[in-house]
């Protein structure tokens, strides 16, 4: 039942850019305790840049960023959007049409170019031990610098590795702050590596981070924050992040989160814009007084 006090919550929140899609979902953010936070695409902007390129000594790397961009052109991940985008900016160049590709979400894409068939992703999908005697330890240092690692396998190994920025939301930080001072926990979940969600969580400054999270593992960690704690929300943009959504007891979605994300939530944001979760919350909890 929508009360006059939630009634007037929700047209207050629709002017300042947070949409409810009901009464109940007001209710429960008052009761906010803990708030995950997928990274790409929430936290951050969800456009990375390609920073480095480190190809094998005998492949060319003109070369080789064809035969990348080729496939990951097919891919509609962000990363592969990005690297599409970094090599067109970057020469002139006619892209050739992959034989087959396969979508492995959480890890990366696999397809066949010119009889060869390549693997790109992270280090988990090209094989661990592989990327690390390619790498040579200078994954280390690109993952504390918050980048994501991508590595390119043919069907004789290690080709290549891009390094790949993106950069945190501008209001991120202070939204993060807001929610812990209304005594909400933090959490950030994503799949990328270790390292690279240790240095971008400790740049939100969030309590909590989770990383290597495959996209069905997102729904079992906030399954796992709920028996912690009594009422959890999951923030997220992708169709990944549907799921989790849906598990949380209060769904928030990105405005320009993808359709299954927007369908799934229970508030959406209409601008993107991280600081009007503490905005909602405060809203939530002025109602809540109101009403008792
Ligand atoms: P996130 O939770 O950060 O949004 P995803 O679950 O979508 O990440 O992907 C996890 C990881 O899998 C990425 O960090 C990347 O290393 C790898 N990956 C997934 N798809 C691709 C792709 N198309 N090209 C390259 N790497 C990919
Ligand atoms: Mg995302």
């Amino acid at each position: 039942s929508i009360t006059p006090a939630s009634l007037s919550a929700i047209s207050n929140g629709a002017k300042k850019g947070i949409l409810f899609k009901g009464g109940v979902h007001l209710e429960r953010l008052s009761h906010l305790s803990a708030i995950a936070f997928d990274k790409t695409g929430t936290l951050t902007k969800g456009k990375p840049e390609v920073t480095n390129v480190i190809v094998r000594s005998d492949m060319n790397e003109q070369e080789f960023l064809v035969k990348i961009a080729s496939i990951e052109r097919q891919s509609n991940h962000p990363l592969a959007q990005s690297i599409v985008e970094f090599v067109k900016n970057k020469q002139e160049l006619t892209l050739v049409q992959p034989d087959s590709l396969e979508d492995v979400p959480g890890y990366g894409v696999i397809g066949s170019l010119q009889g060869d068939t390549w693997k790109i992703g992270k280090a988990d999908f090209v094989g661990k031990e592989d990327a690390a005697e390619f790498e040579n330890g200078i994954s280390s240092t690109l993952a504390s610098e918050g980048k994501t690692i991508v590595y390119a396998k043919d069907q004789h190994g290690i080709v290549g590795l891009l390094a790949l920025k993106d950069v945190v939301r501008t209001e991120a930080v202070d939204a993060v702050k807001s929610l812990k001072e209304q005594g909400i926990h933090t959490v950030m979940i994503t799949g990328d590596s270790e390292k690279t969600a240790e240095a971008i969580s400790k740049e939100c400054a969030v309590d909590e981070y989770i990383a290597e999270c495959l996209p069905e593992a997102k729904v079992d960690k906030i399954k796992a924050l709920k028996e912690k704690f009594p009422t959890v929300s999951m923030v997220g943009d992708g169709i990944n992040d549907a799921p989790a959504l849906a598990t949380a007891n209060v769904g928030v979605a990105m405005g320009e989160g993808t359709d299954v994300a927007l369908e799934t939530a229970d508030i959406v944001l209409m601008k993107n814009d991280l600081s009007k979760i503490s905005d909602a919350v405060a809203l939530s909890r002025r109602m809540n007084s109101i009403v008792k």
